[in-house]
């Protein structure tokens, strides 16, 4: 399987430093330390598409997300102290596209942690303002002394499969012509097989059986982690909620080969290569009918 997008970083995230505060400062001196220049939380990349590492230049510690060791190179993020994007502009994919797939991953980490620290300003307990700790890994608050982490919201992905085809469907907000897998936010309370029944039945109308995790991914709008599975469709009859599905067709191996062939007679347009449902497509291609 090709690694989903946003995979890959392969820093060591080195978490025990993160409260070493003398290995932390000695990581800080280091001559090659670089922090990542981002406008806002977006990254700012050089003509090469390439991200920008700035020399670290007296910026301080409290205001840093030591994002880990590339090799023996200390790689941070500033603290951006912006608002809140959660999805991203239309013109920020285009830029995912040419990033290569290492950079989006490192990117996409100090991205979401900025998203995080930017919704986490204020303590959920005494409504004291937090000021980040643990090198940019937690929020600590001023008044109660209550301690956050960051989190992750985790979402479901999920192909339901019928006699050797696939439901894929359409959002409103999706360029046109563009199909998708279902997805949906998990909720308390729910394991990820029941997330999936569940989904697929308040948005299609399907029972299923069996539901298999197939491959994961960080998705960094905000913080998701979307957990891509195959659910086995009791039967191929569809009642669309079209609150949330525009549409909704099954689709067959040749179908799928084609959209994420871009051929011209593909049946849809396939989501992209960076999205864990191109993942998902392109895995279930490669499976035995
Ligand atoms: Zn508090």
């Amino acid at each position: 399987m090709i690694p989903p997008g946003f995979t890959g970083a392969g820093l060591d995230r080195a978490d025990q430093l993160r409260v070493d505060a003398a290995r932390l400062a000695e990581a800080l001196a280091h001559a090659e330390a670089s922090v990542l220049a981002m406008q806002g939380l977006e990254p700012e990349l050089d003509e090469a598409s390439r991200l920008v590492w700035s020399p670290i230049n007296g910026h301080a510690i409290e205001r840093l997300i030591l994002l880990g060791f590339d090799g023996e190179v200390p790689r941070f993020a500033p603290i951006a102290d912006v608002a809140p994007h959660g999805t991203a502009a239309m013109y920020l994919f285009k830029l995912i596209s040419e990033l290569d797939a290492r950079e989006a991953a490192i990117w996409a980490a100090a991205r979401s942690l900025n998203e995080w620290h930017a919704r986490h300003r204020f303590c959920g307990v005494c409504g004291t303002p937090t000021e980040p700790f643990r090198a940019g890994w937690g929020r600590r608050c001023g008044g109660c002394g209550a301690e956050n982490f960051p989190r992750v919201d985790p979402v479901v992905i999920m192909l339901a499969e019928h006699d050797g085809r696939v439901l894929v469907g359409r959002q409103h907000r999706y360029p046109p012509g563009r199909y998708s897998a279902l997805a949906g936010f998990l909720e308390p309370g729910e394991s990820i097989e029941e997330a999936v029944a569940r989904e697929l039945f308040e948005e299609a109308g399907l029972r299923v059986g069996a539901v298999r995790y197939v491959t994961s991914q960080p998705w960094p709008f905000p913080y998701s982690l979307m957990m891509a599975c195959m659910a086995e469709a009791e039967d191929d009859s569809l009642t669309l909620d079209t609150t949330e599905i525009e549409a909704a067709f099954w689709v067959d191996r040749a179908g799928v080969r084609a959209a994420l062939d871009a051929a011209p007679d593909a049946p849809f347009q396939a989501p992209p290569p960076y999205a864990i449902a191109h993942t998902l497509l392109r895995w279930w291609v490669e499976q035995e009918d």
